[in-house]
């Protein structure tokens, strides 16, 4: 999934649910990728991706900011950002939520083939649930996707 995507799609869920989000909240919006630096560790979809290291992750973040402000506000906004990414990706192909306890990720894949021609018809629109593994890479595809830019838009225009 492109970095806009992982970007926008949070954001604007959280522009519209939290009226309290601000513009002083948007740097938190890099704890959407933050997950996708993995490829540091030439594993993609991995470490980061996995709630073996995610969870330690969570209970810091929490911790610190209760100790030092005695109330949970940017972390939880930046968990939301942080666990908004692993569920993208578990709409896009899998992750791998015990790695490296096991190497095997899942998810769920939502083909939508439309058939053009004579007539326009639906061929398979089932969501259906597909496995895969850590693959080593080691760069982040920064390109972005219809998707992405749609997403982007959808919050400058909201
Ligand atoms: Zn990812």
């Amino acid at each position: 999934m492109d970095i806009l995507t992982h970007i926008f799609i949070p954001l604007t869920l959280i522009y519209v649910l939290r009226r309290d989000f601000k513009a002083k909240h948007f740097p938190l919006a890099l704890f959407t990728i933050l997950p996708d630096f993995d490829v540091l560790t030439g594993i993609h979809r991995g470490l980061l991706h996995s709630i073996i290291l995610l969870a330690p992750i969570s209970a810091l973040t929490l911790l610190v900011e209760y100790a030092i402000k005695r109330r949970l506000k940017y972390s939880l906004i930046a968990l939301f950002f942080l666990y908004s990414h692993i569920i993208l990706d578990f709409l896009a192909g899998g992750v791998p939520l015990l790695y490296p306890i096991i190497n095997q990720g899942v998810g769920i894949e939502f083909p939508f083939i439309v058939r053009l021609g004579g007539s326009i018809s639906i061929v398979d629109a089932t969501p259906r649930l597909v496995y895969n593994y850590p693959q080593p890479i080691h760069e982040i595809d920064a390109s972005p996707s219809g998707f992405g830019i749609a997403s982007s838009l959808m919050l400058h225009l909201g």
